[in-house]
């Protein structure tokens, strides 16, 4: 947990009044209207909103790949403008886990290979035993020196996590992780990603348009045209359904 000096626990990750604009002049796109959001440590929340609502700019912004044109983003309680491109590499590679739909292992790596990487890339040397007790969180204990190619979907997605945690990273984010795989696959990760929450107080953002994936979380927070208009605690598959729909058709409303 973060503090800071007065005592009040810190948000693992805080935006504030987040403006992107992609081109310019009859070409500008405002992607995010002054976002305000924060994410508490140990707490797990999906982000939703039909597309084009800003989900992926978003992502990227609180991840520091993308910069803001206004607004601050902090992770862990650090300003991400404030840093050059080395830093915020380096706080990205210590600070920040990613989980993709895609999964993107690198496949001539093994199990472990692939979950040492970002250790490594941090400049540090890994610890074996650490190493292993993450990939035996994930249940792949008797797969580490598989290649990806030999793994099924969900294998490879649990690989993936694996290698997010393995920095303890103040937050993991999560984009469409359930996307490629079926029903039950997929409910074996999203438990996967709830238990890293409850057990190890993982920090877990994560981008779906699934209601079901949705319900693993905390709170759902709903963007539409790039800005935030609600949230929801505690919710529920169907609870989240029904928001959506109505977001969906205030989306077609605008647009008559
Ligand atoms: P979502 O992930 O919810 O589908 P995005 O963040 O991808 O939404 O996009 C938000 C808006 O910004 C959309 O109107 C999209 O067309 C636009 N946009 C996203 N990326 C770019 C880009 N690189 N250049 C221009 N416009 C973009």
């Amino acid at each position: 947990m973060v503090l800071v000096d007065d005592g009040r626990r810190v948000a693992a990750v805080r935006l504030e009044e987040v403006r992107k604009v992609y081109g310019t002049g009859a070409g500008e796109v405002v992607a995010l209207r002054g976002l305000s959001v924060e994410f508490g440590s140990g707490s797990f929340t999906a982000v939703m909103g039909p597309s084009g609502s800003g989900k992926s700019t978003f992502l990227h912004c609180a991840a520091g790949l993308v910069r803001p044109g206004s607004g601050r983003v902090l992770v862990g309680g650090t300003d991400l403008a404030g840093l050059d491109e080395l830093r915020l590499t380096k706080l990205r590679r210590e600070r920040i886990g990613f989980v993709f739909q895609a999964f993107n292992l690198l496949p001539a790596l093994t199990v472990l290979q692939n979950v040492v990487l970002p250790l490594q890339l941090a400049g540090k040397r890994p610890n074996r035993a650490q190493v292993r007790a993450v990939v035996e969180r994930v249940g792949l204990g008797d797969r580490i020196d598989h290649l990806p190619g030999q793994l099924s979907g969900g294998q490879q997605q649990r690989v993936a996590i694996a290698r997010a945690l393995v920095t303890r990273p103040a937050v993991v984010f999560a984009d469409e992780p359930t996307g490629a795989l079926d029903t039950r696959t997929a409910a074996a990760v999203l438990a996967l990603l709830r238990e890293s929450v409850d057990e190890a107080g993982q920090t877990l953002v994560m981008v779906t348009h699934d209601p079901v994936a949705a319900s693993y979380a905390d709170r759902v927070v709903f963007l539409a045209d790039g800005g935030l208009v609600g949230e929801m605690r505690r919710p529920t598959a169907e609870a989240v359904a029904a928001r959506m729909t109505r977001l969906g058709a205030r989306d077609e409303e605008a647009a008559r």
